[in-house]
């Protein structure tokens, strides 16, 4: 009944019924696809030949261990979570609304952005209370049993407290926002809302790395002169202005290595791990520093941010095609059922959409690769460098073909040990 009279109110009875049926295809897709995850987390890797080459039986061993564990958490995670979500939607669909918003008349738009900030508060407390139990064995279980994570619980728990609020302003201000837009403009809320994600995003880049990593982590300028020099060497090499390389504090909290490179125009940075200075040679850092000096050449974070705008205007639009925007006035009751459906069309599609975006970031960190190796024209400080990656960050060098396909958003070690081989060739060649 519930379902039946926000269709009507939105759209006519066979766009409604078209909504209905999407909405339970998507539901399917996605619970097949985290079967299909869980079940490849049992099944056995496949494990080339090679492997041995650069990593010692013991070790596989571990991380495999390791990968399987958090395969199958993350899988059932995934079924909890859709499941979660859709009783909620489902539920507070039945035509419960707030008891202080009147369900007569039309809603305005500034009720809706109160209302649409209340429910994207409400489902994004349910997915943290879900989530977390997850996140615990994920993000400090395994990574103590198996010596990643240097953290207390409490030290842990913390973290996990900072991310929530800052989960929940972030749902609150889209939530409040989408309704607002929704309400006020009902044929072309679509597009609007694809140019403010799109804003947003760029504006989240910007700030990030001034405003968020710092909630997370302590940063410090590079200080060390050797390696300073020789970075500035290799910037003047990719023809690159960068004036700011620093240090994260990350040995405090983790035995993981990496480095990174966010922030757009002025707020540019690159990223290493203290932990990456601290145990690999100068050689294996300068390859680690070209690989993201790449990105940053190549324009990946745009590009990132462009793709997310497509694969917004993508559901966004399919949504409202299939629940019709028909311009008509909805009120507060009906509101609140289009608003919880489209919360949970955004969920689903967005799982059912992962492979692209992975398969992309996969394609951005090839070049990346490519560009470090043409760089540095070393490739074996390129396979070194990858291989005390791997081992520090207990990788795994060669997933499920299913999980990979799936999430990887980097080629695996071995592939990219792979494309070094391939290049050392066609270096010979010439
Ligand atoms: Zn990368």
């Amino acid at each position: 009944m519930g379902k039946q009279s926000m269709l009507k109110a939105v759209g006519s009875s066979e766009t409604g019924t078209f909504g209905g049926s999407l909405m339970k295809a998507l539901l399917i897709v996605c619970f097949a696809m985290a079967i299909g995850w869980i079940i490849s987390s049992f099944l056995p890797r496949p494990i080339p030949e090679n492997v041995h080459v650069y990593f010692h039986q013991s070790y596989l061993d571990r991380a495999f261990q390791r990968a399987d564990r958090s395969y199958l958490a993350t899988g059932i995670e995934g079924i909890v979570t859709f499941l979660t979500l859709y009783l909620f939607v489902t539920w507070k669909s039945k035509g419960a609304v707030t008891p202080n918003m009147s369900a007569v008349g039309p809603i305005s738009s500034r009720s809706a952005l109160l209302l649409g900030a209340n429910l994207a508060l409400q489902c994004c407390l349910l997915l943290v209370v879900v989530g977390l139990p997850f996140a615990w064995y994920k993000g400090y279980y395994l990574e103590k049993t198996f010596g990643l994570s240097r953290l207390t619980l409490g030290g842990w728990f913390l973290e996990f407290i900072k991310g929530t609020f800052l989960q929940l302003i972030v749902y609150a201000v889209i939530g409040g926002v989408a309704a607002f837009v929704i309400v006020r403009f009902p044929t072309k809320w679509s597009y609007i809302l694809t140019i403010l994600f799109f804003l947003g995003s760029i504006l989240v880049a910007y700030i990030y790395p001034i405003v968020i990593a710092p909630l997370f982590n302590k940063f410090v300028p590079l200080e060390d002169e050797t390696l300073l020099s020789e970075v500035k060497g290799l910037f003047a090499q990719a023809d690159i202005k960068v004036d700011k390389v620093l240090v994260m504090e990350a040995s405090r909290k983790t035995a993981r290595s990496n480095a990174y490179f966010s922030g757009v125009g002025n707020t540019k940075q690159v990223v290493l791990y203290d932990n990456l200075i601290q145990n690999q040679p100068i050689e294996e850092i300068k390859l680690v520093l070209s690989h993201e000096l790449g990105h940053w050449k190549l324009g990946h974070i745009l590009k990132g941010v462009l793709l997310t705008t497509v694969g917004t205007f993508v559901i966004l639009t399919a949504f409202s095609l299939a629940f019709g925007s028909s311009g008509a006035t909805l009120s507060t009751a009906d509101f609140q059922r289009l608003f919880l459906y489209l919360v949970l069309f955004c969920m689903l599609a967005s799982y059912a959409l992962t492979p692209v975006s992975s398969y992309v970031s996969r394609k951005h960190e090839i070049e990346a690769d490519l560009f470090s190796l043409e760089l540095t024209k070393d490739p074996d400080v390129f396979i070194a460098a990858m291989v005390s990656l791997a081992r520090a960050n207990l990788s795994d060098v060669s997933p499920p073909p299913y999980i990979r396909w799936f999430a990887w958003t980097h080629p695996t070690t071995l592939e990219r040990i792979a494309l070094a081989e391939e290049f050392r060739s066609s270096l010979e060649a010439f």
